[in-house]
């Protein structure tokens, strides 16, 4: 494979005499990256800019030509994007970021920033030898083993991660964790208990906390509930993010009650991967849109989306739906069905959809509920961030894991036209930070942290596929991670600088 692109440690250049260039000295930069074309993640137009790098910070954004290289490795960014690492707002990475650090998923694609804990599932705080589905989808029982974030956190930065991190309390890891009956709301103690790991989780640098009323282990769970534990991330400046208790023909309950929670609560929701998911409420994301409109100008509100029309969860019985495709993207019971249709399936062996899913559980499946102008609708409102919610354990994820990024550059904004190039990367780097309160990330300017990605708008384009779906995406070039150069030419460079990014309340998620 060619690259045209041009990394070098610039070390013919000779010092000139009675000047030493060193680490000691306070003006030189350890890495400049040369004749690209910035584009800040502030939603601002593109302009010709040169970067400077040292330690783990921005020190210089400045005019082309006009800053010292002398010692610095040089990059030349010629043709190509420089823009703010991007901020993969909606993941379950909670444990890949330990087993795997490499992240290869994400780097690959230019993230340097995962939120994981999303949909009300977090690796921590729990120790238990007996989770219920979904927290399944993170790993085995055996994975829960942090009972503090100070732990969990201790571990990512002990097993030093591609990517920085930053954690969502999962609602149903804490009932899992102080309920011995889930089926039930949450009585005084059991509440009680949440609620205190919740305040330590926040006072360790906690992000905020997520729920997910959809899957059984909080179902039960009533808006009382959620609002006694969401009240409790307020002084912090957390945020709620709530994967909501439906999304299909209740989906205008849902919303209510989630910008309830919000105001009752008193903090900033985030509805995660906004969709509109079964076939009763395809093509009304123009209303869902103008309800989370109206929301939005009386208290905060964000979401997130992936830029695809198909969603992955486990394989639930309950959430089979004939009337659209399923795909087996893992299966424990019968892994040799993986990446098949579960309908193809259950003809073979002579059973209904949703007896052949009992068969295959545990597992998870692709389900192609949504209605591809929903999607797109969503993913050009002015609100919406970029998540991939990539499943990262299946053994066929959904594309979206290794794809969500570069197709929303490439295939969304460059071939579709969808939005523009800066709302683009705005969407994944300069909204997210804002809306996560996190500070000096997700934006190019002097005394930001160094995470930043070079690309080729030109040949940006996600190549993960829902039958092939482990695939480099085109077109990164470039990706640095608080300073460091993590990932060159398709190739990781074997640096991994990314750390647990601890929340604090003036917004210095460091
Ligand atoms: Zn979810």
């Amino acid at each position: 494979m060619e690259y045209d692109f041009i990394y070098s440690m610039d070390v013919s250049i000779p010092q000139q005499p009675g000047r030493q260039v060193s680490e000691d000295t306070p003006h030189a930069f350890e890495t400049v990256i040369v004749g690209g074309t910035l584009i800040d993640g502030t939603g601002a137009p593109r302009r010709p800019m040169d970067i400077a790098i040292r330690g783990e910070r921005i020190a210089a954004v400045a005019a082309p030509g006009t800053l010292a290289t002398n010692g610095a490795s040089v990059l030349d960014a010629g043709g190509k994007i420089v823009a703010p690492g991007f901020i993969d707002v909606h993941t379950h990475d909670d444990n890949a970021v330990i087993k795997s650090p490499e992240m290869t998923p994400k780097i690959s694609q230019g993230v340097t920033t995962v939120i994981a804990g999303n949909c009300g599932i977090s690796l921590a705080p729990l120790t238990h030898t007996d989770c219920p589905t979904p927290l399944n989808i993170l790993g085995p029982p055996a994975d829960y083993r942090f009972d503090s974030i100070t732990a969990y956190a201790d571990a990512v930065d002990a097993a030093r991660p591609a990517v920085n991190v930053a954690l969502l309390v999962g609602h149903n890891t804490l009932r899992v964790g102080a309920m011995s009956d889930l089926g039930r709301k949450a009585d005084p103690a059991e509440l009680d208990d949440m609620r205190d790991k919740l305040d330590a989780a926040m006072r360790q640098g906690a992000l905020g906390f997520s729920t997910g009323t959809y899957y059984k282990p909080s179902a039960a769970a009533d808006e009382d509930e959620i609002v006694a534990l969401a009240e409790i991330i307020a002084p912090y400046d957390g945020v709620y993010a709530t994967h909501m208790r439906d999304e299909k023909a209740r989906i205008f309950e849902s919303l209510e009650e989630t910008f309830s929670t919000g105001r009752r609560a008193r903090v900033k929701v985030v509805i995660s991967h906004h969709k509109c998911a079964s076939p009763e409420v395809w093509g009304r994301s123009a209303e869902t849109l103008a309800v989370i409109e109206g929301a939005s100008k009386t208290q905060p509100v964000g979401l997130d989306v992936y830029p695809y029309h198909a969603g992955s969860t486990v394989l639930d019985p309950d959430y089979i739906d004939e009337r659209y495709r399923i795909f087996v993207s893992w299966s424990d019971s019968h892994p040799d069905m993986v990446g098949r249709d579960l309908s193809d399936i259950a003809e073979d062996w002579g059973v209904t959809q949703k007896e052949a899913a009992v068969r295959l559980s545990p597992g998870g499946g692709i389900y192609f509920s949504m209605d591809e102008q929903d999607m797109r609708r969503i993913l050009a409102h002015p609100t919406s961030m970029i998540g991939s919610d990539g499943l990262p354990k299946d053994t066929n994820p959904h594309p979206r894991l290794w794809g969500t990024f570069p197709r929303v550059l490439g295939h969304f904004s460059r071939d579709e036209g969808l939005f523009d190039l800066e709302t683009a990367i705005f969407k994944m780097t300069g909204l997210s930070a804002a809306n996560f309160n996190m500070r000096d990330r997700g934006v190019v300017r002097a005394g930001a942290f160094a995470d930043l990605v070079v690309f080729d708008a030109d040949a940006i384009a996600d190549r993960a596929t829902y039958e092939d779906p482990k695939r480099l995406s085109a077109g990164i070039e470039a990706v640095f991670v608080n300073g460091r150069t993590s990932w060159v030419g398709e190739q990781p460079t074997g640096e991994r600088a990314g750390r647990f990014l601890r929340h604090r309340r003036d917004g210095a998620a460091t």
